[in-house]
């Protein structure tokens, strides 16, 4: 294919940093349509790039903070916007950022000391595939600071968050996503909306924060910790996968008490039937 051939023939340079450029402009409304009405809202764009979505978002948000990892990005983007100071460009790597103290600064000139509002952020990105589920992770770890969150990822990990259980996409990625947030898959970009084309299909998904912990009586980071073990081997039996942190015994009269036979894998239970396989096991 066209794309291999010039990857091949070194005369076009790799992207680096998972920088593929949204070249949709209707493509980039639609985004940012999607995070509803954000008159009044803080919203963190992560990755803005060339500033496609950037763009829009200066228009209709009421404050933009924009975190950019590539220094030349990031310095031209400062640039276009320094006559706007509800727009902000931060130049970090996002998977370093503390969203908390980011967000809950003051902005303007620095004897502007009044407290903001404290806000709930809305967050939109077209995220860097590499990283896509380390970000998510580090988003879930913030969620209290967000309301709800537009990404663009690749179509095949969208499937993946968006999967319900018993459906064989169904896996770690989706239970913690759906642990954290209410998940709906939006549409879907062909590698031609982007310069360069990556080699696959992009999906917008809409992930509004939901947190369950309270309905399913569980504390979010053990029970992630159980779910990891639970789903550690994809071919493995929840039996097997969870001998790593139980006596077999328990878990054999866990399963049987919660009427779940022996040889069920994880990726069929629903969230509320593993919370309560979780809980007994606690129990036991
Ligand atoms: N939002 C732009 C668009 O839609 O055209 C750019 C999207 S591009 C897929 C991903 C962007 O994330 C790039 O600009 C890249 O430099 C930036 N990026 C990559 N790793 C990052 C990180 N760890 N922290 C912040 N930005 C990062």
């Amino acid at each position: 294919m066209a794309e291999t051939k010039r990857a091949n023939s070194g005369t076009m340079k790799k992207p680096k940093l998972g920088q593929n450029f949204l070249a949709d402009v209707g493509a980039a409304e639609e985004i940012v349509q999607a995070l509803g009405d954000i008159s009044d809202s803080v919203v963190l764009e992560i990755g803005p790039g060339k500033g496609a979505l950037t763009q829009v978002l200066a228009r209709r948000a009421k404050r933009l903070i924009a975190v950019e990892l590539d220094r030349m990005m990031a310095t031209e983007l400062r640039y276009k916007y320094r006559l706007q100071p509800h727009v902000e460009i931060i130049e970090a790597d996002v998977l370093k950022l503390d969203f908390r103290t980011v967000l809950n600064r003051t902005i303007g000139p620095l004897n502007d000391l009044r407290p903001l509002k404290p806000a709930r952020v809305h967050v939109v990105g077209n995220l860097p595939y590499y990283i896509t589920s380390d970000i998510l992770l580090r988003l879930f770890e913030f969620h209290d600071q967000f309301d709800v969150i537009v990404i663009m990822v690749q179509r095949e990990v969208a499937d993946r968050i968006a999967a319900s259980p018993g459906t064989r996409d169904y896996g770690l990625l989706s239970a913690t996503a759906q642990l954290y947030t209410k998940v709906e898959k939006l549409f879907t970009l062909p590698p031609d909306a982007f310069s360069p084309p990556p080699k696959v299909h992009s999906t917008v998904l809409r992930m509004t924060v939901a947190p369950r912990f309270a309905e399913l009586a569980i504390k979010p980071q053990e029970f992630i910790g159980f779910l990891k073990t639970a789903f550690a081997m994809k071919r493995k039996t929840l039996l097997n996968n969870l001998k790593k942190d139980y006596r077999e015994e328990t878990i054999r009269d866990t399963l049987k008490q919660a009427g779940i036979r022996v040889d069920i894998r994880a990726e069929s239970l629903p969230l509320e039937t593993s919370a309560e396989v979780f809980r007994r096991l606690e129990k036991n």
